[in-house]
Formats: C-alpha cells, sequence, structure tokens
C-alpha cells in the first residue's frame, strides 16, 4: 500500500506538472492569438417570452487553438484576467459587437461581458464612449453585463464607471445572480436596469417544487425593484412552459432558442424570429 500511495504521489506531481506546462503553453499561444485578431465572436440571441422575438444578442468570445481546437472560455478567460490580456479582448469584443448590432433591426440590442480586471485596468468609460461615438450606435442598443465577482473585486470604481454609463442610456446587467455572495446588497448601491438570473435556478424547475418556488421569488425580487429579469440556460419547451405559467420573467435565454451562433447565422435567426 506504501508503494502504491508513492506511486500516486508520483502521478499526481506529474500531472501538476502537465497542467502547469499546459497552462503556460495556452498563456503564451493567447497572447499570440489576440495580437493577430484571431479571437472570434459568437451572439446568442434572448427572447422576450411574450412577444417570441430577439431583444438582444449577447457576444461570446471563442478562441479556436490551432493544435488543442477549441477552448471554452471558462478556461482562456481567466488565463487572460491573470495575463492582463482581458483588456485587448474586452476592447475586441466590444468594437466588433457594436459594428455587428447596426446590421441588425434598430429595437434588438448587443450585450458584452466586462469583467473585474478591466474596472481596474482600462478605461472602461472612455472606452465605451469612444466605441459607440466611433459607431454611431445608440447609448440605449448597447448593454454591459458584469458579475458579482467584478463588484467585490472593484466596487467602488465599477459604481462610479457603471452609473456614468447607466446615466447615458446603455443597460447594465448583474449577470450569474445568485451565484455569488451578497448579491441583494449589490442590488441596492449599483445602477442596473437588468437581472440575469443564472442557469442553476432553471435547471430543476420542472421537477423540484422548490427550485421553482425559488426562481420565482428570485424574479419577483427582480421586477419589485423594477428591472428586467432574463432567465438564463433555458434547454427546454417543458421550462419554458413553467417559466411562463409561474414566474414574471420578461427574457429567456437558453439553448431553446439558439446557441451562441457567428454573426450570419445570428441574422438569419433574427430574421426567422422576425417574420
Ligand atoms: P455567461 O456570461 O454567463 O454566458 C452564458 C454562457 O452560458 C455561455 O457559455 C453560453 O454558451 C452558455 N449557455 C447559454 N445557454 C445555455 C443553455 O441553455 N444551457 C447551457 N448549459 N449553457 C448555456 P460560454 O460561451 O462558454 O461562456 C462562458 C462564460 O465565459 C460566460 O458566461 C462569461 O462569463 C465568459 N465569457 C465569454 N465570453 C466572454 C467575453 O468576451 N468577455 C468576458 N469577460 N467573459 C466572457
Ligand atoms: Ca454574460
Ligand atoms: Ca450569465
Ligand atoms: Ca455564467
Amino acid at each position: 500500500a506504501k508503494a502504491n500511495g508513492k506511486a500516486q504521489a508520483q502521478l499526481f506531481h506529474e500531472q501538476m506538472d502537465t497542467d502547469y506546462r499546459y497552462r503556460q503553453r495556452l498563456k503564451a499561444d493567447l497572447a499570440v492569438c489576440v495580437a493577430a485578431n484571431g479571437l472570434t465572436l459568437v451572439y446568442q440571441p434572448i427572447i422576450d417570452l411574450r412577444t417570441r422575438r430577439v431583444v438582444c444578442c449577447e457576444a461570446l468570445a471563442r478562441w479556436n487553438h490551432p493544435e488543442f481546437g477549441a477552448i471554452p472560455p471558462s478556461v482562456f478567460i481567466p488565463i487572460a484576467e491573470e495575463t492582463g490580456l482581458i483588456s485587448d479582448i474586452t476592447r475586441f469584443v466590444l468594437a466588433s459587437a457594436v459594428a455587428e448590432c447596426r446590421n441588425w433591426p434598430d429595437d434588438i440590442a448587443v450585450s458584452v461581458n466586462i469583467s473585474a480586471r478591466d474596472f481596474r485596468h482600462t478605461d472602461v468609460k472612455g472606452m465605451v464612449e469612444a466605441t459607440l461615438r466611433d459607431s454611431g450606435l445608440p447609448a440605449h442598443r448597447l448593454e454591459i453585463e458584469v458579475t458579482e465577482t467584478a463588484l467585490i473585486e472593484e466596487r467602488d470604481a465599477a459604481t462610479k464607471i457603471l452609473s456614468a454609463l447607466q446615466a447615458q442610456g446603455i443597460g447594465i446587467a448583474l449577470d450569474d445572480f445568485g451565484t455569488g455572495y451578497s448579491s441583494l446588497s449589490y442590488l441596492q448601491a449599483l445602477p442596473f436596469t437588468k437581472l440575469k438570473v443564472d442557469r442553476s435556478f432553471v435547471v430543476d424547475v420542472v421537477h423540484n417544487p422548490r427550485a421553482l418556488k425559488l426562481l420565482k421569488n428570485v424574479v419577483q425580487l427582480g421586477k419589485d425593484i423594477d428591472l428586467k429579469v432574463t432567465a438564463e440556460g433555458v434547454e427546454t419547451e417543458e421550462q419554458l412552459a413553467v417559466l411562463a405559467a409561474h414566474t414574471k420573467v420578461d427574457h429567456i435565454q437558453g439553448y431553446l432558442f439558439g446557441i451562441p451562433l457567428p454573426r450570419r447565422d445570428v441574422a438569419e435567426l433574427i430574421d426567422r424570429l422576425a417574420g
């Protein structure tokens, strides 16, 4: 057993070493990719529950690694935050998303994720204002998504910047609501226009009455303070039916209405749902 334990410890350390080297490799390759403008964007539609039309599309970054294939954002975004590459990524996503939005009907907005590190190291306000000015997109067609993590880490900076942007008509969404800490205090202090309820509240609503009660009350909470509420991660007709019958949710995002799509395909989907 002792020999076995030793062998396992050895394996463990080899694995750690491999993971470490893999991560270092990804770090270096991501820098090359970003410098060469090699990231791409996909857009996921967000649908109005009543009209069944697209109201917004969320821009999501994609990295297709030449050797390892698709690297998920849950892997490369934290690396980008750690290395500082996130500034360049956010700038790229914002500029591309705003430009793409101009091709859509003018009642459809675009949303972009801003990370904690952006509030610390990037002039988010200046960047957003310059991007809108250069593109001519009206402020109300842009929405910024921030998570509680961003707010915990950079509360004062984020509050100032987001308030200024909101005053100009830009939408501000609290993303992944319900997965972080002390969410309610952020709702009081920050200028949100929208609440995005995390997928974890939606996943069980069909079979678990407690899950439904929780979701219903989280949605109600958002409505009570005059926010639009989006349910994330809606995958089935059954979930949609329960949401429509038992909650006051405004908007739906999830694989049921559309996975994140390249720009051409999302334009087609917008047309189809409008027709
Ligand atoms: P997020 O902002 O919460 O984005 C929604 C994620 O949920 C996306 O994952 C989307 O593909 C996924 N999703 C949407 N509908 C469904 C569904 O019905 N079922 C399931 N299981 N998943 C669904 P994705 O694209 O892998 O992105 C993961 C996270 O990475 C994002 O979560 C966001 O936090 C981050 N991210 C992605 N792109 C960017 C970016 O450009 N900048 C920043 N800062 N973060 C980004
Ligand atoms: Ca988001
Ligand atoms: Ca989310
Ligand atoms: Ca998420």
